[in-house]
């Protein structure tokens, strides 16, 4: 790749163009309105799934496209970079490789082709629990075979997409903690309509419908066991960075979005008879921020790439996602800076877009759980914890 290459202009310009094209259906007053209604925005992700895009990682055997994590990113960043909100929809994104690299052929069979259709989604991933955040290796939901089924029992916290998914990826202890923390851990399919699962949802500061389930003698059956029995641990980490890599794109989108607009408004907006933006004041953190979204995204791209080489990307993945969300919330906020005091008026979207970047300083794994792994992975620093 050239270097005068701009990767958000020419990285797969075919999908940028159609996943832009469907966006356009759905302009700020829809975000906005769906925004301030705190409601779901069943038909957007109606219409990229009817569009194939929620089916992307979906070998073509089984009905999907068979693209690369590369371009569900590009899916993604397009979402965000239209002004939209993807958290509606990545889950089924990431959770997707999970049964894709793990699954049993049975079970790809049985749901993938379902998926495709869009007859069951798989948006949601239970991981979290109020007891165990980012260590999670001390979950305490468990899972215990009686026969051909797990009874489960346990409760989780900040499921998100929940009530919009008829299958949920979860993780449960299927053996006591160990001195091999990452061990006795399982990954299910779980249909999440089943008898056991009580949901309440979480109202937060943003439109990210996620909630508290409470799991009382949940009965999985046997066969919904993904992989090994002991070993999901190490599955949802190969998901969780598929899930830090296609956030990071998302950050990219948003980052964009932010520059774009800040660079209109600052052309548009006169203050002193001139617009404000022939102010160096404010031309330059505009300026600064294009930069290090830009720079930002090219680790977004060489993890994704070496995630599609199943290589390992752990660093990378990381990387990416601190990197792309730490430089979009800077133009966030440059952006908000720019506009002033409109900058808090709902009907330009910033403060909402402001709302739904900030998130990904936290989830899915917070700045200083990066900052350690790198320390103690890639620098060999002694552990902390
Ligand atoms: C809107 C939303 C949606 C989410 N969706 C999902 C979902 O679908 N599924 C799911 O499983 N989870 C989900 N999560 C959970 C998310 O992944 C966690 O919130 C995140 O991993 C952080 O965990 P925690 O909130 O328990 O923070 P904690 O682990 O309690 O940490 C709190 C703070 O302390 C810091 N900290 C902790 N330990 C250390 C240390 N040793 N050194 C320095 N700093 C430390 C952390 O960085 C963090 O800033 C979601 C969260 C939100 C807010």
């Amino acid at each position: 790749m050239g270097l005068a290459v701009n990767l958000a202009r020419d990285n797969h310009p075919e999908i940028r163009e159609a996943v832009r094209t469907l966006c356009a259906q759905f302009d700020s007053a829809y975000w906005q309105q769906i925004d301030e209604k705190r409601t779901y925005p069943e038909a957007f992700v109606a219409a990229l799934t009817k569009a194939g895009w929620m089916s992307a990682l979906i070998p073509e055997e089984f009905g999907g496209s068979g693209l690369s994590l590369t371009e569900a990113t590009v899916i993604m960043e397009e979402v965000t970079r239209s002004g939209g909100n993807a958290g509606c929809c990545h889950g089924q994104m990431y959770n997707m490789n999970t049964l894709l690299r793990h699954g049993s052929a049975e079970q790809k069979k049985k749901y993938l082709p379902q998926i495709a259709t869009g007859k069951l989604r798989l948006q949601a991933m239970g991981v979290t629990e109020p007891g165990a955040g980012t260590d999670t290796t001390k979950i305490k939901t468990t899972a215990v075979k009686k026969g051909d089924r797990y009874v489960v029992n346990g409760q989780k916290v900040w499921t998100s997409r929940l009530q919009h998914s008829e299958l949920m990826i979860l993780l449960a202890r299927t053996a006591a903690r160990s001195e091999k923390k990452t061990e006795g851990m399982s990954v299910f399919l779980v249909d999440t309509k089943s008898k056991g699962l009580e949901v309440r949802p979480i109202r937060n500061m943003v439109n990210h419908e996620t909630n508290q389930v409470f799991i009382d003698n949940l009965e999985i059956p046997a066969e919904n066991l993904i992989g090994e029995e002991g070993k999901g641990f190490r599955y949802i980490l190969d998901g969780l960075n598929a899930e830090r890599i296609l956030i990071a794109a998302e950050c990219v989108g948003d980052g964009y979005w932010f520059i774009d607009k800040a660079t209109a408004y600052a052309k548009d907006r006169v203050v002193f008879d001139r617009p404000i933006g022939e102010n160096q004041g404010i031309q330059f953190p505009i300026a600064e921020s294009y930069m290090e979204i830009e720079a930002a995204n090219l680790m977004r791209y060489k993890a994704a790439g070496l995630f599609d080489q199943h290589k390992p990307c752990g660093a990378e993945a990381n990387m990416a996602k601190h990197l792309c969300a730490k430089a979009s919330w800077e133009a966030a906020n440059v952006c908000l800076q720019t506009h002033g005091g409109f900058g808090f008026a709902a009907e330009y979207d910033v403060e909402r877009k402001f709302r739904e970047n900030r998130l990904y300083l936290v989830a899915p794994i917070s700045t200083n759980l990066i900052l350690s792994y790198l320390a103690e992975h890639v620098l060999g620093l002694p552990r902390s914890f």
